[in-house]
C-alpha cells in the first residue's frame, strides 16, 4: 500500500470518491487485500473488522447489487448497517442532501456509502461528513467499486492488468462504470477500446487515452475482455438509438460478434442487463465466457477490502 494509505483525503478522514487519482500501487493492494477476502466472505467473514462501527448505505437511485453487497460486506466485517433509501425518508418530503447528511452526521456515521444521479454528490458529501465516504455511483461520473470487482474479476482470470485489450461497448455516454473502468484499465497498462454508436459516445472521448470505435467487429477483433453496458434509458431525455431491434443488431453482443474477439475472451456486464438488447441471452449464460455471476461474487469481497481499508484510520486511535 502507498504509504499515504487508499483513497482520496478530505477533511479529516479518507474517502473513495472515484479511481481517478488512484496510483496502480493503491489499485494493486485493494485487489490483493479483496483477493484474501474472497474466502473469508465464503467463510461469514472476520466480524472484528469493523465492530462497533456504522456503515450507512443512503441510495437515492434505483440498485440491486451495489446496495446488497455493501450491506453484506459490512456485516461480513461486523458492522451495524443501516439501509435508507429515498423512498420513507426525508428526502421524500423534499429535504436537501446536505440536510440528509447533517442529520446522519450528528448520528456519528462512520461509513456513508451513497448513490445519487447527480455526478459529485459523494464529493460534496465528503466535504460536509465526519464519516469517510464511498461512492456507489454518481450520476455519469464514477462507480469506482464496480471497476475495483471488474478488475479483480479479469486478474483473477488472466493473472494481470497489463497489455490486456478490453472493449467497453454500449451506452458509454451515460456509463460510470465505462469511466471508472478506464481510469482503472489505463492506470495499469492495458489498452481500453470504446465502442457506442456516435450519439452513445461522450464528446471528447478519444482525449481518455482510449480507441474510440463505432463498429463493433473493430472494437471486438482480438479483444481479451468485451465489457458490455446497459442503455440507460432513465438518464435519456429523448431517444438516443432509432430501435430496440436495430439497436442489438449492431451493438448487441452475439455469438458470431464475439468470434471476432480471443477464442478465450471474457463477457461481462455490470447488471442489470437488458437481455437482446445489448446482450443475447445465450452470451450472458454461456459460461465459457461469460463471468458475469463472478463479478457479483467479487463485489462482496472488493466492498469488504475497501470497508476495512476506509476504516483502519479508526482501528489505530482506538
Ligand atoms: N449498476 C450500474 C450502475 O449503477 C450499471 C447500470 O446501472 O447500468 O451504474
Amino acid at each position: 500500500m502507498a504509504e499515504h494509505g487508499f483513497g482520496r483525503q478530505v477533511g479529516r478522514r479518507r474517502h473513495l470518491l472515484g479511481i481517478a487519482g488512484l496510483d496502480p500501487g493503491q489499485i494493486r493492494a485493494a485487489l490483493d487485500l479483496a483477493e484474501t477476502y474472497i474466502s473469508l466472505n465464503r467463510q461469514g467473514g472476520p466480524r472484528d473488522v469493523m465492530r462497533g462501527r456504522t456503515l450507512m448505505n443512503l441510495f437515492f437511485e434505483a440498485s440491486t447489487r451495489t446496495r446488497t453487497s455493501f450491506e453484506l460486506a459490512g456485516k461480513r466485517l461486523g458492522a451495524d448497517v443501516i439501509n435508507m433509501t429515498t423512498a420513507g425518508s426525508s428526502v421524500a418530503k423534499g429535504e436537501t442532501l446536505i440536510d440528509t447528511a447533517m442529520t446522519l452526521n450528528a448520528m456519528h456515521v462512520d461509513v456513508l456509502v451513497v448513490r445519487h444521479d447527480q455526478s459529485g454528490a459523494a464529493a460534496l458529501l465528503a466535504q460536509k461528513l465526519d464519516a469517510a465516504v464511498i461512492n456507489a455511483g454518481d450520476g455519469t461520473h464514477e462507480h469506482p467499486t464496480q471497476a475495483l470487482l471488474d478488475a479483480l474479476t479479469i486478474r483473477r482470470h488472466r493473472g494481470t492488468l497489463e497489455n490486456l485489450t478490453v472493449a467497453i461497448c454500449g451506452d458509454v455516454l451515460h456509463s460510470r462504470v465505462a469511466r471508472s473502468n478506464i481510469h482503472l484499465l489505463t492506470t495499469m497498462g492495458s489498452r481500453v477500446r470504446l465502442c457506442a454508436p456516435p450519439t452513445l459516445l461522450p464528446a471528447g472521448a478519444a482525449r481518455l487515452g482510449v480507441e474510440v470505435h463505432t463498429d463493433m467487429r473493430a472494437a471486438l477483433k482480438g479483444a481479451d475482455v468485451v465489457m458490455m453496458l446497459r442503455l440507460q434509458r432513465e438518464r435519456m431525455g429523448s431517444s438516443f438509438v432509432p430501435s430496440a431491434r436495430e439497436y442489438f443488431r449492431f451493438y448487441g453482443l452475439d455469438a458470431a460478434k464475439l468470434a471476432l474477439a480471443k477464442p478465450d475472451a471474457l463477457v461481462m456486464h455490470p447488471g442489470p442487463m437488458n437481455r437482446g438488447i445489448e446482450i443475447d441471452s445465450a452470451v450472458a449464460d454461456d459460461l465459457q465466457h461469460s463471468v458475469i455471476q463472478e463479478q457479483v461474487e467479487m463485489g462482496v469481497a472488493v466492498r469488504m477490502a475497501v470497508l476495512d481499508l476506509l476504516t483502519r484510520d479508526l482501528r489505530r486511535n482506538v
